[in-house]
């Protein structure tokens, strides 16, 4: 590898090559790096790093990191400050009647965003609703959806949940006097294998659905990046009775979705990770039509799930409207909501089939370079088709590798202790050139 002669701008070809002589052209083996940028020129979707901050880089020959934790926390997008600013500005010239008089009013400043949420997760406009974060929706719709009785009262998630999951659906358990110990079943993976396979999930479902109250999974993994086939179980999940909801932390705006055409019941996300709506950002939610046409499914309720039209009144009795939002509680948090709307513009001029095919290029990219190296497993399902914008690499001594990636490479990772490296390489802002200089550091570091 050639020694760069000073630090240059990572990622981005910016410099134009000098074009050399003809007789060489094609004839000098191309290098890794000089591939790297090679793909970033010539593929379908340019990057749209510039668009973002990216962090400096902690350490290394570059200027900028090779960011690739973008699946905990997604970069700032350059547009952020200015719809930040905007609500401030609201706020110091109006006060209270920014709620009405604002440029984008607040009253109704959740309204913004839903279409760009229905289009990301494959919605109708009235079934998807922006509030409060992740865990707290799963709460609320597990209020609505989670009703054990009689011999169905299991929950079923899997082994490898976010702990956020695992301590929801135990105390959705507890707070209906089950035990949580018979109550919730963890799928774990085949002996020897990382990843559930979708017929070991359909086949649990035929044989003990009847068990059954609820299906609890993450349509991406958040420790592997395994995709699961969220159509299939879902149908299975119905099949047999149960209810059927997603975590979308890490698949929203990771994959494209098709929540209503799938017969999801409900769903929730956070905007954080993928959806750059920055740390602690407000999250989305999704309930199917067939339920928000049903006025006598149960719901915890607040102020903001009334019907607008009457919720100044301030009658003591609730009038939901027939859609999502009759399960919001709060009047929202709008500089939260700022950074949101912000991001999903972006979505949404790109698209997120465009991006989907952008990230399968950059990860199976990642994959071939990383692939053959020795002391490290891949353990991110290999079929692009399984597997979002993510691969887990099992090695040992995950955080002192972590660290070594940041502080001599400029390449940031997470670690997943004690033996999980995460690396996501984000179609919007990662390029090929990132993943060369990740590829290279883990060269280096496992030497
Ligand atoms: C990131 C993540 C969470 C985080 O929950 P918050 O309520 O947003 O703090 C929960 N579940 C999953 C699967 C996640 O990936």
């Amino acid at each position: 590898m050639r020694p760069p002669a000073r630090r240059q701008r990572g990622g981005v070809l910016r410099r134009r090559r000098r074009r050399r002589g003809t007789g060489d052209r094609g004839k000098r083996p191309v290098n890794a790096e000089e591939q790297a940028r090679r793909l970033d020129a010539s593929d379908p979707l340019p990057t749209l790093r510039d668009e973002f901050l990216v962090p400096p880089a902690p350490g290394g020959t570059y200027d900028e990191a090779a960011y690739f934790a973008g699946n905990s926390l997604g970069l700032q997008p350059r547009t952020v400050a200015e719809r930040l600013t905007e609500e401030l500005d609201d706020w110091a010239r109006l006060a209270v009647e920014a709620h009405t008089q604002g440029r984008r009013p607040w009253v109704d400043y959740h309204e913004l965003l839903r279409e760009p949420a229905a289009r990301l997760v494959g919605a109708l406009p009235h079934e998807v609703v922006a509030m409060n974060s992740l865990t707290v929706n799963l709460h609320l719709l597990m209020a609505s959806f989670y009703r054990p009785a009689g011999t169905r009262t299991r929950i079923v998630i899997e082994d490898s949940a976010f702990p956020s999951d695992s301590y929801a659906v135990a105390s959705q358990a507890v707070h209906h006097g089950l035990d949580p110990s018979t109550t919730v079943v963890r799928l774990e993976p085949r002996p020897d294998e990382e990843n559930l396979r979708t017929e070991d999930v359909l086949g649990f479902l035929e044989r003990e659905g009847r068990t059954v109250a609820l299906v609890l999974l993450g349509g991406v993994n958040y420790l592997t990046g395994q995709l699961m086939d969220m159509p299939a179980i879902t149908k299975a999940g119905r099949a047999a009775g149960a209810v059927v909801g997603w975590d979308l932390a890490h698949a929203a705006g990771n994959v494209p979705l098709r929540l209503h055409d799938w017969d999801v019941d409900f769903a929730a996300w956070c905007t954080y990770k993928y959806l750059n709506g920055g740390p602690g950002a407000v999250a989305g939610c999704f309930v199917h039509e067939r339920h928000v046409r049903d006025a006598s499914v149960p719901k915890l309720s607040g102020w903001w799930g009334t019907d607008p039209s009457v919720r100044f009144r301030m009658d003591p009795d609730i009038a939901p409207p027939a859609s999502a939002d009759a399960w919001q509680l709060s009047n929202p948090p709008i500089l939260a909501l700022a950074p949101v709307l912000a991001s999903l513009e972006i979505f949404d001029r790109v698209g997120m089939d465009a991006l989907r095919a952008k990230s399968e290029r950059l990860t199976a990219h990642l994959a071939s370079r990383l692939a053959p190296l020795n002391g490290l497993e891949i353990i991110t399902p290999p079929d692009p088709a399984s597997r979002g914008a993510q691969l887990s690499l099992r090695v040992d001594d995950a955080g002192a590798l972590v660290r070594r990636l940041a502080d001599a490479h400029g390449v940031i990772a997470d670690a997943r202790e004690p033996d999980v490296v995460r690396l996501a390489p984000v179609p919007l802002y990662c390029t090929f050139h990132d993943c060369h200089r990740a590829a290279d550091a883990f060269v280096r570091l496992l030497n």
